[in-house]
């Protein structure tokens, strides 16, 4: 499907929750948190609806988000739901880890193909002090449990997080380098005005500073031709060899929405047209009375319609009404 400004957008991003295990400084604050009620998410039955609605006008790749997807008790059955629907040709998750030892074999049987895991430094005092809660050896554990049950090719995100991870970044991609990771280093955005965003504004890295420090610790990146022109990411291999890539995720310093190929669905049944802006479009209550597939793909045909060309964070015009974990990313 092709928006007013010729983007083919094909992938929708599936928030099933707003919980999180982790409360990473620059995502979720540690008080006045709110979540959305059990009635009011949607359910596993809807959220294949949605995705059904979704296939009808050439959506073909689907990845599930939140807060953190693994504290959804019905995750499987999501998972297999979308994952059998004809011409859903992708089903990927973004996940802390945490909980994979437990489910990433049931995950891959139900038809997960992969997953990015989330772990912004190798230093176990640093990643307490970013992430908060859980530990480094919880979400090693989490990716090894990905890697043995085949959720391949993994690729690892990072948060760089000035005064915090910043200086990290050369470990992790020295880890790229020597075990043939991929790991992308994501700029901060401020999303929800409030404690997360100030942190996201205060602590902001640019890639650049984070490809300079990197390249004077391990030698110069080759830049890697872009396969996939909707890829968020710039990504490179080490000139000196390993199979390893860095990616450097830049939506702040080099935006990337003229290739923006991406709706999201939130929890509550939301269509949320751009990451950094407030417009929605409620498909819920469609859903609740009783619309089916037409009517859901209608709602989605008009969200594709309104999705803004792009951001506007120079202008100090991000996303008011929700966090990131409120989005999913
Ligand atoms: N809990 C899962 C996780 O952390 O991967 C999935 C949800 S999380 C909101 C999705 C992604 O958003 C994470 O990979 C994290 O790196 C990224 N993220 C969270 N807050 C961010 C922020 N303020 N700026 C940039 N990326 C952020
Ligand atoms: Fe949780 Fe992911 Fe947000 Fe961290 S980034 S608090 S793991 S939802």
């Amino acid at each position: 499907m092709r928006d007013s400004f010729g983007r083919t957008i094909d992938y929708l991003r599936i928030s099933v929750i707003d919980h999180c295990n982790l409360r990473c400084v620059y995502c979720m604050p540690l008080r006045g948190l709110s979540f959305i009620p059990s009635p009011e998410l949607l359910t596993a039955e809807e959220i294949e609806q949605v995705a059904r609605a979704a296939v009808a006008v050439g959506f073909r790749k689907f990845r599930l988000t939140g807060g953190e997807p693994t504290l959804r008790p019905d995750l499987v059955e999501i998972v297999g739901r979308i994952a059998s629907i004809p011409g859903a040709e992708d089903v990927a998750m973004t996940t802390n880890a945490i909980l994979l030892p437990r489910l990433a074999r049931p995950l891959k049987e139900a038809g997960l193909r992969r997953v990015n895991v989330h772990v912004d430094t190798l230093d176990p005092e640093r990643l307490k002090r970013l992430m908060r809660f859980g530990t480094l050896a919880e979400i090693e554990a989490g990716l090894a449990a990905a890697e043995k049950a085949g959720l391949t090719p993994v690729k690892i995100n990072v948060v760089v997080t000035r005064d915090y991870n910043d200086e990290d970044v050369v470990e992790m991609a020295r880890r790229a380098k020597e075990r043939g990771w991929h790991v992308r280093f994501i700029e901060l955005m401020p999303l929800g005005g409030g404690e997360a965003a100030h942190v996201a504004l205060s602590q902001f890295v640019p890639s650049q500073e984070s490809r300079r420090r990197i390249e004077e610790a391990l030698g110069p990146l080759t830049s890697l031709p872009r396969t996939n022109l909707a890829d968020e990411a710039r990504n490179f291999r080490f000139a000196e060899g390993g199979d390893g890539v860095v990616g450097f995720i830049s939506p702040v310093s080099e935006p990337y929405c003229g290739s923006c190929n991406r709706m999201r669905l939130t929890a509550d049944g939301k269509f949320h047209l751009c990451l950094l802006n407030d417009d929605e479009l409620d498909v819920k209550r469609a859903l609740r009375s009783g619309g089916g597939e037409t009517e859901v793909a209608a709602i989605l045909t008009r969200a594709v319609g309104l999705k803004p060309t792009g951001h506007r964070l120079e202008e100090g015009v991000s996303a008011e009404e929700r966090a990131m974990f409120q989005i999913g990313g």
